[in-house]
């Protein structure tokens, strides 16, 4: 619990990153901590233990804990990852961001019906996770949750989730 407490306090605020504006939070400090990252990954997991067997991390931050609570859980570990980076067909989820839009892919290596718990560092208008659970369900796996380190109120990214189960160890 201390380290947990400790953690919070390493997750820095960046005003106007990456534009005027935006505070940015920095995740980089709570990750440099070895007690810090243990206690988050570990409170990421948590109400999810033994409901899933797959974790899949959203390029390129979700990465560093999905890695780790892959590893500390026995599951494998699926690469969400943006355009044109996978090197077999994959399935694509484009979705719209304030300007313009994206693209997120992942291989359909694992069985239908494979319990995947979606991973990623910060949750802002919800767009991101939004469009992971809809790539998780055409390639017919079945969301056993969804987990952020952060969640910034106020820019509507629980409500963009709907009725997915969503946790978050840290809230602004
Ligand atoms: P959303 O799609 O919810 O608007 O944005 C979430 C995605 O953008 C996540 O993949 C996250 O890594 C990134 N992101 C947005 N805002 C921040 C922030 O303040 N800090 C960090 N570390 N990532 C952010």
């Amino acid at each position: 619990q201390l380290a947990l407490a400790r953690a919070e306090d390493l997750i820095l605020e960046i005003p106007d990153y990456p534009s005027e504006g935006i505070i940015f939070r920095d995740i980089t400090p709570l990750i440099a901590d070895g007690d810090a990252l243990r206690a988050t990954v570990d409170a990421m997991i948590a109400p999810f233990a033994g409901q899933f067997d797959v974790v899949a991390g959203l390029e390129a931050r979700g990465f560093l804990f999905a890695s780790a609570a892959a590893y500390t859980s026995g599951a494998g570990l699926m690469p969400v990852r943006k355009a044109g980076k996978l090197p077999r067909p994959a399935v694509t989820v484009e979705y719209s961001l304030e300007y313009g839009s994206a693209v997120i892919e992942a291989h359909g290596d694992f069985p239908r019906g494979t319990r995947v718990l979606i991973l990623d560092d910060v949750l802002a208008t919800g767009g991101t996770l939004a469009a992971a659970h809809d790539l998780m369900e055409q390639l017919g796996y079945e969301v056993a949750g969804t987990a952020v380190l952060f969640e910034i109120e106020g820019l509507g990214g629980r409500e963009a989730l709907g009725d997915h189960e969503l946790h978050t160890v840290f809230t602004s």
